[in-house]
């Protein structure tokens, strides 16, 4: 699943195409929202917003298209009038005078009005978007200490869209073996260094995935695997999808385990419990 960073660069993709720019045409191909699709044509696009994995794309009358892409949305941007070969399903058409913003196979889409905004399920119980450049470690550490945080296993945590959004499964492993934390332990366990080391990572590591379109390891690691030859896969990440290989760092093996439902791959000398 795409995590925060992902959807951010999608954003920004979608955005270039649509913000400032008139809707000539817009068409919602789902059931009960072709004439809520409908309103949003010959308006102007303001923004292009994400709330964790969620996508917010802002009109100037009010109207709001929400779209999260779960396991398979995907927006291709072209120029009109080309458009995607591909198998998927075409869910919502926004199209100007040149461009096209395309989001195929997702189905959790709506058209809300600014108060159905505010009081949204799923965008009201999210915590603060690790993508939000306003977003602070003091902030998170503050969180990390709050009585409902600070006892769950940071490994699930960490998943939790309610304490921070757009962590997802790979930042999880990443951020936890970066700060070199068992993901067993809980913020309570922690020391004060341990705390903030987890706080600057979690921010630190989203952002650097987002400029580097998915590569946490840092250009140290990376750029020595690159020369070598190691496909675009094998030289992203730390951990997550190395089980069995050597960690970057002490050289011991990468283990996978099953938490809250989904791997999580951890070096078991570099992150003791
Ligand atoms: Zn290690």
């Amino acid at each position: 699943m795409p995590e925060g960073p992902e959807i951010r660069r999608a954003a920004d993709r979608v955005s270039r195409v649509l913000v400032g720019r008139v809707v000539e045409a817009a068409r919602v191909h789902l059931p009960g929202l072709e004439r809520a699709g409908r309103r949003l044509a010959g308006k102007t696009v303001s923004a292009v917003d994400t709330r964790g994995k969620a996508m917010l794309t802002r009109f100037d009358n009010g109207l709001t298209l929400y779209s999260h892409n779960q396991l398979y949305g995907h927006w291709y941007v072209m120029k009109r009038p080309r458009m995607p070969r591909t198998q998927r399903q075409l869910r919502v058409e926004l199209h100007t005078a040149t461009h096209s913003a395309l989001l195929y196979s997702a189905t959790d889409i709506e058209v809300l009005t600014d108060s159905q905004l505010t009081r949204h399920p799923f965008l009201s119980r999210l915590g603060p978007d690790v993508m939000d450049r306003a977003l602070t470690a003091s902030q998170l550490l503050e969180r990390l200490s709050r009585p409902e945080f600070e006892r769950r296993r940071t490994g699930s945590l960490l998943l939790d869209q309610g304490f921070l959004a757009g962590i997802g499964n790979y930042l999880r492993s990443e951020i936890l073996f970066v700060a070199r934390i068992h993901p067993a332990r809980r913020p309570a366990d922690l020391d004060a260094h341990e705390l903030e080391n987890l706080a600057n990572e979690s921010i630190r590591l989203a952002r650097r995935s987002y400029r580097t379109g998915g590569v946490t390891l840092p250009p140290s690691l990376e750029r020595p695997l690159k020369s070598s030859g190691c496909s675009f896969e094998q030289r992203r990440f730390h951990v997550f999808g190395r089980e069995g290989r050597p960690c970057h760092v002490c050289g011991d093996e990468i283990d996978r385990q099953t938490v809250s439902g989904r791997n999580l791959f951890l070096c078991r000398r570099c992150q003791p419990v």
